[in-house]
């Protein structure tokens, strides 16, 4: 075995009511002055959030959306300029903490992230920004919230399907995580554990969303499906939901969700140990099967024609895909991409 494992310094406050720890936070942060970012949907908790600041709030900006345009990343900027904000709370999902990178790759400001879904992008040094329809991304370590507040009780609200998408987007960052070029025995206990506890998480919230303790295992769950997608690289399923979401507008976690088990039936045949890890997170013997019939049994959607693909971009599509190297397990011919996609098109795995 060989293998390299950097950390990045990232600081977690986990557990219910943690969002009342925010001014501990920036105190020892040393932020006195800090714009508080949110979607238009969620500007009551950002609200709430500023209140909590008190003193070390600077003002509001609730313009965030997803994929993080250009035009709205340079409005954010100019807020936090104007502000004289000394850092960002970014408070939200993947779309809210890209913003606050955004924010922290033009000016160096420290981010602190609360995040409300499970997409995991406050795990990352990975930044997003979208210009002329095209989403051009990198890593900075300057975007890395240097503090994150993990509170399942702002979990609540997210409703059921969300929750759904949203907790497949986590799991296919550990998927990928547990047969990434730089995969690691810490990252695949983390990707392992993680899988399992997001998906009992799953059902239990499917349920009654209003579950905490489910709410509290499935952002725990996030929590280390993120940390995979910080500390690895991504292959084959991570690259092809970028170009259904940048090039065709599909649905971020919805996409992740249906494509998921049609890249691991490809997949996962090369990579028996990481193949063994989900068969124990998942309890199956037949871990594609299994991820599709879950997440169309707890309301997902199964196709990629349910989410609007009308089947004739299979070939621009495997032309994007094919035009930039990536990681991935398998080399991936131009038929075996086609029948995946064919396949994921038709839902074959959820009949
Ligand atoms: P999102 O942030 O767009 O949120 C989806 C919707 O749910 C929004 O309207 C939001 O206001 C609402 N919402 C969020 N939390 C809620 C809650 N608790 N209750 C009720 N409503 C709530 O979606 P997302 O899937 O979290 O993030 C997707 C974006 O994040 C994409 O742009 C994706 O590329 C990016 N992302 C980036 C990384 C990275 O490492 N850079 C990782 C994952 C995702």
């Amino acid at each position: 075995m060989t293998f390299t494992y950097e950390a990045l310094p990232m600081r977690v406050v986990f557990g219910a009511g943690s969002l009342r720890r925010l001014p501990e936070e920036a105190e020892r942060l040393g932020l006195r002055r800090l714009l508080v970012l949110s979607t238009p949907g969620q500007r009551a908790l950002a609200e709430h959030a500023a209140g909590v600041l008190d003193d070390a709030c600077a003002g509001m900006f609730t313009g965030a959306r997803t994929h993080v345009p250009i035009e709205v990343a340079d409005t954010a900027r100019r807020a936090a300029r104007e502000a004289n904000a000394d850092g960002c709370l970014a408070i939200g999902g993947g779309s809210t903490i890209g913003l606050g990178k955004a924010i922290a790759l033009a000016s160096g400001l420290p981010v602190i992230s609360v995040p409300t879904t499970y997409a995991g992008s406050e795990m990352t040094t990975v930044w997003g920004l979208t210009e002329n329809g095209r989403k051009r991304t990198g890593r900075d370590r300057a975007v890395l919230p240097r503090s994150v507040l993990y509170d399942p009780e702002l979990t609540l609200c997210l409703p059921v399907d969300v929750s759904v998408t949203s907790g497949f987007n986590a799991i296919a960052h550990a998927v990928e995580a547990l047969y990434a070029p730089d995969a690691s025995p810490i990252v695949s206990l983390m990707a392992e554990d993680g899988v399992r506890s997001l998906a009992a998480a799953l059902h239990a919230i499917s349920a009654d969303r209003l579950d905490l303790d489910a709410r509290t295992d499935a952002l725990r769950g996030a929590w280390l499906c993120g940390a995979c997608l910080g500390a690895t690289t991504m292959s084959l399923h991570h690259k092809l939901c970028h170009i259904l979401g940048g090039t065709f507008d599909l649905p971020h976690a919805a996409t992740h969700t249906v494509l998921l088990p049609y890249v691991a039936a490809l997949n996962l045949p090369a990579v028996p140990t990481a193949e063994h890890a989900l068969r124990r997170a998942l309890a199956t013997d037949d871990v594609p099967k299994h991820m599709a019939r879950m997440s169309v049994g707890l309301g997902a959607p199964r196709s990629l024609a349910e989410l609007g693909l009308t089947g004739n971009e299979f070939d621009e599509i495997v032309i994007q895909a094919q035009s930039q190297p990536y990681a991935n397990p398998r080399p991936v011919t131009t038929e075996a991409l086609r029948c995946l996609l064919m396949d994921a098109f038709d839902g074959t795995l959820a009949p």
